[in-house]
């Protein structure tokens, strides 16, 4: 079986607020896994179990952590997931495709979901997915 598995993460730093970017090879997280902002906050953890993973991210905007459970094989098919705060709908990581990963970040450093969510064109009780 030939299968990509490692994926492209952006996640807000929940201390500075920064987006910090790096891959993670969803077959390797079998060993719990966390990723540090540059100011030094761990921004991410995640472990996978039997094809499923547990994303544990702490949220800048409701400063609770957030747990975040994926089939493994749906987070490599997506394009890119979008995971926001369950309390506020403020997105907090972008998971997926390097390109489209890091295009979101540029864009979204303008806070325009923050926007599109006001407007209502994007449903801040579900994750936005884009196929
Ligand atoms: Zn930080
Ligand atoms: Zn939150």
């Amino acid at each position: 079986m030939i299968m990509d598995s490692s994926i492209r993460a952006a996640v807000k730093c929940s201390e500075c607020g920064r987006y910090t970017s790096f891959h993670i090879n969803l077959f390797e997280a079998k060993r719990p896994t966390s990723r540090r902002c540059s100011c030094g906050n761990i921004v991410f953890k995640v472990s996978a179990t039997k094809g499923e993973v547990d994303i544990d991210i702490p949220c800048i905007a409701c400063g609770e952590t957030h747990r975040y459970k994926y089939k493994i094989k749906d987070l490599i098919d997506k394009s890119v997931n979008i995971l926001a705060c369950p309390v506020c709908g403020m997105e907090i990581a972008f998971l997926g495709k390097e390109y489209l990963v890091d295009d979101m970040v540029n864009r979204y450093m303008d806070d325009m979901l923050e926007l599109l969510t006001h407007l209502g064109v994007i449903d801040k009780t579900k994750r936005w997915v884009i196929k």
